[in-house]
């Protein structure tokens, strides 16, 4: 019997500045997506799951995270997308004593697409004056693994899913995964970064989750009005097909658009198949 739970906080919607990107072709909002960040506490401990993007969100979640008096012994960070870390200062505020882990290409990444400890020029943009110190401080994460009062939590390596070196954490006593943007909960997947065969190695990614029969899939980027079922990890793998196929019958940004939106008509936030449209066709 597991002494571990879990509780998901999920930082709202926040629209970006006017000007990083071309309007959408419907007139809609840009808006970056829900973000989940993941507790899983025990009796005495805690650790912290993707923090989130701008210093606001950061101030929520660590009041959010002191609710449970727990002691924070550490914040994991799935990937270096900066949405799931940029938001980790102001939590470390709240607990000192915390250490920031993520796998070795990660922090590596982390440090590459931070140059000076200032935040990569399409974060600035998008939310400028909304992002606060973005100083790499995550170490690697230590051999032994991740322990939760003395139960492991158990970081894989999931190479290319919305970007390079991405991992996702498994909780065996929980049967839980914390996917990162391994797996989204019908939210638009961002796929600017998928080049020719960044389809198939996500979905070699997502059979690494299925393979471990979770009951719940916390996904990076939920519906926040939705559970987390392992269903989640079939949805995902049906938009990469829908995508793969719109990829090689569309010639433009809007062609991509409105043919992702129409297939994908429920799913929260089409700004993000805009914004990947943008990402992979000049017009
Ligand atoms: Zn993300």
């Amino acid at each position: 019997m597991t002494s571990l739970a879990h509780a998901v906080h999920v930082s709202p919607m926040q629209p970006l500045a006017t000007t990083a990107l071309p309007p959408r072709p419907d007139g809609g909002p840009m808006l970056w997506s829900p973000l989940s960040t993941t507790l899983i506490y025990g009796p005495r401990e805690a650790v912290l799951v993707d923090p989130g993007l701008i210093a606001e969100q950061g101030v929520a979640v660590a009041k959010w995270a002191a609710g449970f008096d727990r002691t924070i012994t550490g914040i994991y960070v799935t990937h270096a997308h900066g949405d799931h870390w940029y938001a980790a200062a102001p939590v470390l505020e709240q607990f000192p004593d915390a250490k920031v882990w993520a796998s070795a290409d990660t922090v590596a990444e982390m440090e590459r697409t931070t140059p000076g400890g200032r935040p990569n020029p399409f974060w600035g943009a998008a939310f400028p004056g909304l992002i606060g110190d973005t100083s790499v401080i995550a170490e690697v994460v230590p051999e032994s693994g991740l322990e939760v009062d003395g139960e492991a939590l158990i970081p894989h390596s999931a190479g290319h899913t919305d970007t390079e070196h991405t991992t996702f954490l498994h909780v065996p006593s929980l049967d839980l995964v914390v996917s990162g943007d391994v797996v989204y909960n019908q939210v638009h997947q961002y796929l600017s970064e998928a080049g020719d065969h960044g389809i198939d190695a996500w979905l070699d990614a997502i059979d690494a989750v299925a393979a471990l029969a979770p009951a719940t899939v916390v996904a990076g980027h939920k519906n926040p009005e939705r559970d987390d079922p392992a269903s989640v990890i079939d949805d995902t793998r049906e938009y990469l097909r829908a995508a793969a196929e719109v990829f090689g019958s569309v010639t433009s940004r809007t062609e991509y658009f409105e043919a992702m939106v129409q297939r994908f008509p429920a799913w929260l936030n089409p700004g993000i198949a805009w914004l990947t449209a943008v990402g992979r066709w000049a017009e």
